[in-house]
């Protein structure tokens, strides 16, 4: 990149722009607009140990990779990137950057369910102990941190599946007076509508199989971290040293495919919160629906949060149903347009059964998601077509819920019998 050039993306705050340009600069040699995916896994030497453009072998660098890092952490705003095989690959390889046997995570309680497996099934076997904490309950993080043990604070927010909203700029204050770091796991966001680092977050994670990559064309993780020291060394160092010597790291194809999607990601969400906003709206007054989760709207309790910390109230909106399990359940499988699939942020809308797609490994125990939930992720699609597709499976709802009354009174009809 030419330094003029540099300069000039420094002093230019827009999104879009950042999101094109940084770390994605013509190929110098070709000219060709988008730098070539350098599939490969080593580097000729001009002598030994002297390195033509700094690479060595692709577990430790390679330009494709480099050059999705820089663009990715132009956005949240950090001191540097890291991209890795996938997301959970992503939160163990900065885990291991940061803990030591017999520390302590404050662990809020809403979140990904394969976090949660991560942490109490792996980590425990190597003595590190978590408490789950209520995200929105400040005292309680507070009361959950055991001083001179704790090293981890990590959040989720908006959570997974209850879309609950956590204050990180207070969760910050918390880690700062415990001396710990507070990871923020950013997926459902995107940098685009939540830059954490902004609130004092020491580390963001992302899943960028989900809104970053946004095409479900793509398994992938990146950890970006603010400019901080821990344990006597700065997280990206530690971070970087963990991705070189754990290698869980993403494959050139791979951060193609994401570099590319994150070109696009401010398009996309745009369209993703458009949508949601206006399918939320339209869910609460369906008499099928107790519940619509979304930030979005003004009857949800982190709603005045949510205004303060993010652009948007991005694409995930959870619903919850009047007739229980058996109708969250019809509407999970009466759905087209919707398809009924594990994963979410790509273009296409999929919608979940999240208490035993996504969040089986809880379930029985305190943190299981509610039986009468539903999680949509609202694609870029027509959302009147969006729409029309939901008011169908509505009406599969009430035949399930009807047929499910019908068997209920039969069945304590039939119990009524002498036998
Ligand atoms: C999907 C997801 C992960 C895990 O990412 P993978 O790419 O599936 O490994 C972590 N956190 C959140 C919030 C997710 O949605």
């Amino acid at each position: 990149m030419s330094r003029d050039f540099a300069e000039f993306l420094e002093r230019t705050p827009g999104f879009n722009t950042r999101a094109i340009h940084a770390g994605q600069d013509p190929d110098p040699l070709t000219g060709a607009v988008i730098p070539p995916i350098y599939q490969t896994s080593t580097f000729v030497q001009d002598g030994i140990n002297v390195l033509r453009a700094g690479h060595e072998y692709s577990r430790g660098s390679n330009p494709t990779r480099n050059g999705f890092e820089t663009q990715l952490a132009a956005l949240e705003g950090g001191a540097a990137g890291f991209a890795f095989a996938s997301g959970i690959a992503a939160e163990d390889a900065l885990l291991r950057s940061l803990l030591q046997p017999g520390d302590h995570i404050v662990l809020g309680a809403d979140g990904y369910g394969g976090t949660n497996r991560l942490i109490s099934q792996i980590y425990g076997r190597w003595g590190v102990t978590n408490t789950p904490v209520d995200i929105t309950d400040l005292s309680a993080v507070r009361a959950a941190v055991r001083p001179g043990r704790t090293a981890v604070l990590w959040v989720e927010t908006p959570s997974n599946p209850l879309l609950a909203i956590a204050d990180i700029h207070g969760w910050a204050a918390v880690a700062r007076e415990a001396g710990a770091v507070l990871v923020v796991d950013n997926t459902f966001a995107s940098p685009f509508v939540q830059q954490p680092l902004r609130f004092g977050a020491d580390a963001v994670v992302h899943s960028t199989t989900k809104y970053i990559g946004g095409h479900s064309d793509v398994l992938g993780g990146a950890v970006v971290v603010a400019d901080r020291v821990f344990r006597g060394q700065t997280l990206a160092a530690a971070v970087g040293f963990q991705q070189f010597a754990g290698g869980a790291v993403a494959g050139p194809q791979d951060c193609f495919l994401a570099a590319r999607g994150l070109k696009t990601l401010g398009l996309r969400m745009e369209r993703h919160n458009a949508n949601a906003l206006l399918l939320a709206r339209w869910l609460e007054h369906q008499p099928e629906i107790s519940e619509v989760l979304y930030p979005g709207l003004p009857g949800h309790p982190g709603h005045a949060l949510a205004r303060r910390q993010m652009s948007h109230f991005g694409g995930i909106v959870s619903l919850r149903f009047r007739g229980g399990e058996v109708a969250a359940r019809a509407f999970a499988e009466s759905t087209r347009l919707f398809a009924l699939s594990v994963s979410l942020g790509g273009v296409e809308s999929l919608i979940c059964y999240s208490a035993e797609m996504t969040h089986a490994s809880v379930q029985g125990t305190p943190l299981a998601v509610p039986a009468d939930l539903v999680r949509l992720s609202v694609g870029v699609e027509d959302a009147a077509d969006l729409k029309r597709d939901l008011a169908r499976a509505l009406s599969s709802v009430r035949a399930a819920v009807q047929e499910e009354q019908v068997l209920r009174s039969t069945s304590m009809f039939a119990d009524a019998l002498p036998a």
